[in-house]
């Protein structure tokens, strides 16, 4: 068994982050197959006795393919309106897809200033032990139409380990459009290697090429590399995964599957 299998398999509490570009079709239109079937990979996960959390982001770009006369405008309003409307759409999708495995699901809208918050973290913290003990399965996004700037976390990896320190969690898996952190961009170098073990994140620093952000979602490597950051502190795994490929959370299980797993002690 290798190191990645034995992560997910030993976990036991797993917050799981789907990036906008996982939640996407290359035109941008709502990925509702991705979602039927990721949620029928989670039953299967939790049929196995394991409890899961969901971050999801998605909800500019659902808001988008809602109303998609706004698709330009750039005005913070008319994105935080986007969201609104967005949000709606991207939690009726997965009431869906987790209905259809008879499971319920729970949203949580969060913003930076819950964390900070001594009463706002503890309920938040009530509030996810209690669904997931009742067999829910909480849906978390940041709250896109409140936050601003100085409240607001930004992007859904940082937002994500957050939320699986305050759940005590086991394991990070962070799905997005890539295998895993590489050595260079493997869009434009074709000689970039797969990390797949990361024991000392200033060592990885120091090793990789940290490039932009990609097209829909706010994230890129450096937030994901900040995600690991975070847990890894507490004790807690990341792994990071494409969730583009055929059953992706399944996989991580049963196959060899590529993936980059922050195995910090
Ligand atoms: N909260 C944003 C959304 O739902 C996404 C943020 C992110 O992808 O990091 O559209």
């Amino acid at each position: 068994m290798n190191k990645i299998q034995d992560a997910v398999k030993n976990a036991r509490k797993i917050v799981i982050k789907i990036g906008s570009n996982t939640l996407a079709k290359a035109d941008g239109t709502q990925n509702t197959e991705f979602m039927t079937s990721f949620a029928s990979q989670c039953a299967e996960l939790i049929k196995m006795g394991k409890q899961i959390c969901v971050v999801s982001s998605g909800a500019q770009v659902a808001g988008v393919s809602t109303v998609n006369g706004w698709a330009r405008k750039k005005d913070v309003h008319y994105r935080q309106a986007l969201c609104s409307i967005g949000q709606v759409e991207l939690m009726n999708q997965w009431r869906n897809a987790f209905g259809a495995e008879e499971l319920h699901i729970g949203q949580l809208l969060l913003t930076k200033d819950d964390f900070e918050n001594e009463h706002r973290s503890l309920n938040i913290r009530n509030t996810l032990f209690t669904l997931v003990d009742e067999g829910v399965v909480p849906i978390i996004n940041e709250n896109d139409s409140v936050s601003f700037d100085e409240i607001k976390i930004g992007d859904n990896d940082n937002l994500s380990a957050l939320t699986a320190i305050l759940w005590s969690a086991d394991l990070l898996i962070l799905f997005s459009d890539v295998d895993g952190i590489y050595t260079d961009n493997p869009k434009t170098n074709k000689d970039a290697k797969l990390v797949e073990s990361v024991e000392s994140i200033p060592e990885l620093r120091k090793s990789i090429t940290i490039g932009g952000t990609n097209a829909f979602g706010t994230g890129g490597m450096e937030t994901k590399i900040q995600a690991a950051e975070k847990v890894t502190e507490y004790g807690i795994q990341m792994l990071l995964a494409n969730g583009g490929r055929e059953k992706a959370l399944s996989c991580l299980i049963t196959d060899e599957a590529k993936a980059t797993l922050f195995d910090v002690k």
